[in-house]
């Protein structure tokens, strides 16, 4: 058996791997351990073995296994080098190995991948800093942002474009016990040191009372639900936050707020009394001639439901239906959704991988002689029909949700999403974990003139590129 003690880092066991195969070692000759667990007391590094398997000088490694390798290098699975290599190893005499889901390695490293997603998810939310006064160089004081965090895995490199992307302008730094990293604002650097322990960090200051006033108000007391809470958020995620000293109270206080904010509701439109508990494509669509959510049902000429794949991959989501879908009863019958199929075929997208459907179910429209002009939905009108569309996609569960235009993009991405800035973006939603948006199809039409058509209709095209591998799983 040949051994070889691995660091925490890919690229360091890339290198170990391309030598090992260039030198025809079979998995079942190498151990790749993991230099951060204490080596064996007889360990014993020399090895009077032969390479048993062919020289392999220019591995195949395709753009799957890469990504997934990354994220599954930062796993603290002990085992980790061993299954790559074995997996890389075998991806040279199988080179769709990594589209076999059922196979023990890459069902291995998929689960891993998901671990380590999650783990940065966590990271990302429950980072909370504390701010220190300091000097700097010239001995003049500076603000300086610090957090404690315990990641379950190595995810320190990974979590940290997020921070440098979000707290651009702050000094930061995130103490975590594997590595340390910082945020140099002027310098726009970040810099990574050794770990330490929690306390290193500095305690309770002025940002906490900011924070416990923030999350008493974005409480929702009508989704308390305890046991959900220490699923998503284990307790030892609780250290790291000081709005958790809020929880007895706001829970105390949840009945009597869901009392004042059902009575306040109830004045608002909304489908949620319409839905079926049943989300099953055909209940759903049974279902929805009968909405009165919002006052448009009464001037449309009928629902518009989804159509398309039962389970696609992706779905996408438009605004309303036009005036030819109210009187088709389809959603993209009309000129806009001409210009959609259009950029599906030239990317040879399958119709079976798609669900088509929009963020309001009814037209909205004002008449001009025998003109109906559309009229955007206003965001209690999105508000109001949200709920059909939080049922399709559960129904659907699509690997990524594209919203087309401004309007679905708010649906599901927020009142504040900037269409233009975050475009082709993939952020997770509650609705879905994969949700970006981009051009609606009826801008391309609208633009003012031939260059303007053609970039817009080059944007949507891009995105809806990026929406279809990620929903095959192909980036
Ligand atoms: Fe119901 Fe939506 Fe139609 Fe309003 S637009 S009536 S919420 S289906």
């Amino acid at each position: 058996m040949r051994v070889l003690r691995v660091p925490p880092d890919f690229e360091v066991w890339r290198t170990m791997a391309r030598e090992a195969l260039r030198e025809g070692w079979a998995p079942e000759q190498m151990d790749f351990q993991d230099n951060t667990v204490p080596a064996p007391m007889n360990l014993d590094l020399s090895s009077t073995e032969s390479p048993q398997s062919r020289n392999i000088e220019h591995p195949f490694v395709p753009k799957t296994f890469l990504e997934s390798a990354k994220l599954g290098a930062v796993h603290r699975d002990s085992d980790r080098w061993n299954l790559l290599y074995r997996l890389l190893f075998r991806l040279q005499r199988n080179r769709e190995l990594m589209r076999v889901e059922i196979d023990d390695d890459v069902a291995h490293l998929k689960q891993m991948e998901q671990q380590v997603r999650r783990d940065l998810h966590k990271m990302h939310a429950f980072v909370r800093f504390r701010k220190i006064e300091e000097a700097d160089a010239a001995g003049k004081p500076q603000e300086h942002f610090i957090a404690w965090y315990r990641p379950d895995h190595r995810i320190v490199p990974l979590a940290a474009p997020f921070f440098a992307e979000r707290f651009a302008i702050m000094r930061w730094t995130v103490l975590t016990p594997d590595e340390t990293m910082s945020w140099d604002p002027e310098a726009k650097a970040l810099s990574f040191g050794p770990g330490v322990g929690k306390e290193a960090a500095p305690q309770e200051d002025e940002l906490e009372d900011l924070w416990r006033t923030y999350y008493g108000s974005i409480f929702n007391p009508a989704r308390l639900n305890p046991s959900a809470m220490r699923n998503e958020m284990p307790v030892r995620y609780w250290q790291h936050l000081p709005e958790v000293t809020l929880l007895p109270v706001l829970m105390q206080q949840a009945e009597s707020r869901v009392a004042t904010m059902v009575t306040r509701q109830s004045r608002q439109p909304s489908a949620a009394p319409f839905v079926p508990e049943e989300h099953t494509l055909p209940v759903l669509r049974a279902a929805m001639p009968s909405c009165k959510g919002c006052d448009l049902y009464k001037y449309a000429t009928q629902v518009v439901p989804g159509v398309g794949g039962a389970h696609a991959p992706l779905m996408l989501v438009g605004e309303q239906p036009g005036d030819q879908e109210d009187i088709k009863g389809a959603p993209f019958v009309g000129p806009a959704g001409r210009v959609l199929r259009q950029a599906m075929e030239e990317l040879g997208i399958v119709d079976s991988n798609i669900f088509m459907t929009n963020a309001v179910k009814h037209f909205k429209f004002v008449q001009r002689g025998k003109l109906r002009l559309h009229q955007n939905p206003r965001s209690g009108e999105l508000n109001a029909c949200r709920p059909w569309l939080a049922a399709e996609i559960e129904a659907v569960k699509p690997k990524v949700v594209l919203c087309l235009g401004a309007s679905a993009a708010k649906s599901l991405l927020g009142g504040t999403f900037a269409l233009m800035k975050e475009r082709g973006v993939i952020k997770p939603t509650p609705y879905a974990d994969q949700v970006l948006a981009t051009i609606h199809p009826s801008a391309v039409l609208r633009a003012r003139d031939e260059q303007s058509r053609d970039s817009l209709y080059q944007f949507m095209k891009d995105d809806l590129a990026l929406a279809y591998s990620t929903a095959l799983g192909k980036t």
